[in-house]
Order: structure tokens, then sequence, then C-alpha cells
């Protein structure tokens, strides 16, 4: 019970990885920046502690280790891993989390599967977590919990350790009570979730719907509504929220909701894009493609993401476009999710269907339409692709936040380069100089590339100058919610 600040996150904070018959931990940049993000606040406390999962082969084995303690550039912080079976992990996070958590906060009613939930397995795997976070809090320490698999945490750990802060982070997009209640144990969570001190999201629309949703289930007041910033409004933008609840009153005790949206490590994406490494792998890129203009396309084959829908629309400009034909070419990088589920699959197997149908109809000895990438790329590497890419199409049909299209931004030092961004993916609310497109509509969507494929350089550089501007705005290095500034921030602000 030493530790100021406690991150519960369900992956570990570094890579394992066999060497020499030994197992070293390895720092894990990729492919999403967010576990350094978190590891930098042990930074701000003497000792910090990190709540994860790992896999055991048997979850009674005393030989497992549970605990390990490390001390690097980072600080100084345990890592507490809850020993899981492949029963738990299956029925916790791929049958629970992503077969009946996942569609419902992205609104897909239809893929929603509720029968398979093991529910008191779920709950059981909660408890653990809040139970190790209760056991390595110091008093009054702040804990932070991060995702809708871990939803049951703030509940456990509020009954457990009355005295610690706790906030709990959404990483996705929360939906309305039309879609949030049709879970059967919408109560429980919420009832979770208003044991917080603050509950945090990307953008307000998703605070909002959280409120709504909390208002439906519970007697909750609005305490109090916050302004959204000017520059995130815009008429007729599709996740455009005037003002947003931003504190509420559930029984006596008082919530925050707050909004910080998530940003990149713009300070890592510079010094990649600037390397010489870089220059030298962009350079042969542009080489390759200098006869064309390249659409370049990335994220996970996952059915929010909307690759078969973009796919899709590159097939119908093709056909109807034929000036277009030998004069662009889309890579699509879509990372194969490495789970067992069948609508991952099904996802896959489409996706590949239409490549190959594109690339037969259109392609020539010399020009193949698509080229379609399944694994993932170094990131290191991506910042070369996305630095030669005329236009970044990014249209996920719902996506919390969407950090590729930031990336992209933070990655174009040159000024140049186009983003088709849609208005689905929580970015968007910042992203007002994208080209904004929804994925749902064939029409917009075949306009929108085509007017990025055709916009003036000097639109086109205007437009970048302003999505640079706001991606700097929101560093992920100043990530935090407001009102859970750590003891250590405040002394130093009253200090000063
Ligand atoms: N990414 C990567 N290599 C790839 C494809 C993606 O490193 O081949 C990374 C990408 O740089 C980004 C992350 O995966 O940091 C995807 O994050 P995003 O928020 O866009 O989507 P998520 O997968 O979290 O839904």
């Amino acid at each position: 019970m030493s530790s100021e600040m406690v991150i519960v996150y369900h992956r570990q904070p570094y890579e394992e990885v066999e060497e020499n018959g030994k197992i070293v931990l390895r720092e894990n940049k990729s492919p999403n920046g967010i576990v350094p993000t978190l590891k930098g606040f042990f930074g701000k406390v003497n000792h910090g502690a990190w709540i994860a999962w790992k896999l055991a082969d048997d979850p009674d084995n005393p030989d497992f280790e549970r605990r390990i303690e490390i001390d690097d550039d980072y600080g100084s912080y345990s890592v507490s891993r809850l020993a899981l079976s492949e029963d738990q992990v299956r029925e916790f996070y791929h049958v629970t989390s992503k077969e009946a958590f996942w569609p419902i906060l992205h609104g897909f009613k239809e893929r929603y599967n509720y029968d398979p939930v093991d529910w008191a397995n779920f709950q059981s795997v909660n408890r653990r977590f809040a139970q190790a976070a209760a056991e390595e809090a110091a008093e009054g320490a702040l804990v932070w919990v991060h995702d809708y698999n871990l939803w049951l945490v703030p509940g456990y750990l509020r009954e457990m350790r009355p005295d610690v802060r706790i906030a709990f982070f959404h990483h996705t997009p929360f939906p309305s009570s039309d879609i949030f209640n049709l879970l059967p144990w919408r109560r429980e969570i919420i009832a979770s979730l208003l044991a917080c001190d603050d509950v945090g999201f990307h953008i307000p629309r998703y605070a909002a719907n959280f409120v709504s949703v909390a208002s439906s289930l519970f007697d909750v007041e609005v305490i109090e509504r916050k302004q959204v910033p000017e520059k995130w409004i815009s008429d007729g933008a599709a996740l455009t929220e005037r003002t947003w609840p931003n504190a509420i009153r559930c029984d006596d005790h008082d919530v925050a909701v707050s909004v910080t949206p998530v940003g990149v490590d713009i300070g890592y994406i510079d010094d990649i894009a600037r390397s010489e490494e870089t220059a030298v792998q962009t350079k042969r890129i542009k080489e390759e493609t200098d006869e064309v203009k390249l659409i370049l396309s990335v994220g996970r084959t996952d059915y929010t993401k909307g690759g078969i829908e973009q796919l899709a629309s590159f097939e119908r400009i093709l056909e109807f476009n034929p000036e277009l034909r030998g004069k662009v070419r889309l890579m699509h990088v879509s990372v194969a999710a490495n789970r067992n589920m069948a609508a991952y699959e099904e996802i896959q197997t489409e996706m590949e269907q239409i490549v190959g149908r594109v690339n037969g109809r259109f392609g020539t000895l010399e020009w193949q339409p698509v080229t379609f990438i399944s694994r993932a790329i170094p990131f290191t590497r991506l910042v070369s692709y996305y630095q030669s890419a005329d236009v970044a199409w990014i249209t996920p049909l719902a996506d919390g936040m969407n950090l590729v299209a930031k990336e992209f931004i933070a990655s174009r030092i040159d000024g140049g380069g186009v983003l088709v961004l849609s208005e689905f993916a929580g970015a968007a609310v910042e992203l007002a100089d994208a080209i904004i497109t929804n994925p749902f509509s064939y029409r917009a969507m075949d306009l929108t590339i085509l007017s990025a494929l055709e916009l003036p350089e000097l639109e086109a550089r205007q437009r970048m100058k302003g999505l640079r501007k706001a991606v700097q705005e929101t560093d992920v290095r100043g990530w935090m919610p407001g009102t859970l500034k750590m003891r250590s921030d405040e002394n130093s602000e009253s200090a000063a």
C-alpha cells in the first residue's frame, strides 16, 4: 500500500519477449502510444503501480510471478499481473468485452451477442483487478481505470477503499441510452461508474450520452454544464455538441464528467519524421509511386473501421471515372485481428475478395490499383507512408478517437497531404479542416475522395496548417482529466 498513482489497464506496460531462453521486458511503443503516456505519470510520483492480466497455464501455480518491481526511465513502479487462464481470458475479453460490449459501444446492435456471456466470470475478473488496486494504493491515492473491459472495477474498489480517488477513462465511443440500455447489466455497470470521482471521455457527445444513460437508470442531477470550445462546433457535423454536463450528483456524491480528447506524442513523431532513416524511406516510396497519386488507409480489421465500405467506394470511383485508372493507387493497411472470432474472419475474407475483384477488373501489368496489407507495419515505417501519401483516407463507421488521423498530420512536417476523415471518428470534432465524409453514404464517400484527389495545392496546405495546429493542442503529454491533477501538480502550482 505505497503507490500514489495506480493505473488499471488490462494490458501489461511492456512486451515480454524470449531472448536466449530468458524472458526479457521490452518497451512497447507501437501499436499505440497510450502505454508510454500512462507510464509517464509515474515520473510525477514517488512510486506507482500498474495492474494488468497475464496468461497462465495454471492460475493457481504458486511459482507464477504475480508482482514485479520496475525502476526505469519512467520512474519506479510495480506491476501486478493477475494470472488468468485461457478460458477466463476468452470469456472476459473475447466474449463479454468484444462480442457484447464492443458492438453496443459502437452502435452495432445487430452484432451484439448476449447469450455466450459468462457474467459471473466478468464480475470475478473485475473484482480481482479492484482487489489488486486496493492492495497497491496509498492513502488517498489516485486510481485511474481504463476502458470498458474494467467497467465494474470502480464499484468494487470504492467498497474496499473509500479513501482513494477513482478516475475512469473510456477510449471508445459511448452510445445513447437507446443503445446502451440493451445491455442487461446496465444498472450494475452505471452504478460502478457513478462510484468514480471522474468519468472521462474523448468528446462532449460521449459525455452527454453517458449522463443521459445514467439519468435513465438512476436519480442523477446535473449540477454544472460546460460550454464546448467554439472551435469544436461546426454546424451540421455529426458529433458536434454545444454543451455537456460536466458535473453530476447522485445520492450525496458528485461525479465530474470530463472531456479530454487523447492526442499523439508530437515530439516522438516529429523526431521520427525528421530522422535520416525516415527521409531515405520516404524518398524511396515516393520514387516508387511517382507516377500515381497515393491514397493511404490505415486501421484494424474490424467492422467499426469501415474497410469494406471504403474498398467498395474505391471500386466505384474506378468504375465511373475511367480517367483515374493508372493514375491512383490505394494502399489499404488493415491489421488482421489475431483472435479466432468469426465476425473478424468474415470481414477479412470479404475485404480480400473486393481487393481481388478490383485488381482483377482494373489492374494491368504496370498498375495494381490496391495494395492490401494485413500485417502491422512498424510505426517508424508507417511515418514514411504517412509522408508519402497524397491523401489519407480514414473512414471508420464509428471510432472513439482515431489516432491514425492525428499521426498522419503530425508526420506531415512538409505541410502537405490531404486528410479525408469520417464524421463518426471522435477526431473529427477537433479536425474540422479535414475533408469530412459520411461512410454510410456512397455519394458522400465517392465525392469526397474525388475532391481530395483534385484539391488545389494552396487549399490543401491551408487545411494542413489548421490540422497541425489542432493536433498540437492536444499533445498526449498534457493529457489527463483536469479534475484529477495529481497532488504533486497541485502543490507545485500552489507554490508557483
Ligand atoms: N498501427 C501501427 N501499424 C499498423 C497499423 C496501425 O503501428 O500497421 C498503429 C497506429 O500507428 C495507431 C494504432 O495502431 O497508433 C491504431 O490506433 P487508432 O486509435 O487509430 O485505432 P484503434 O486500433 O485503437 O481502434
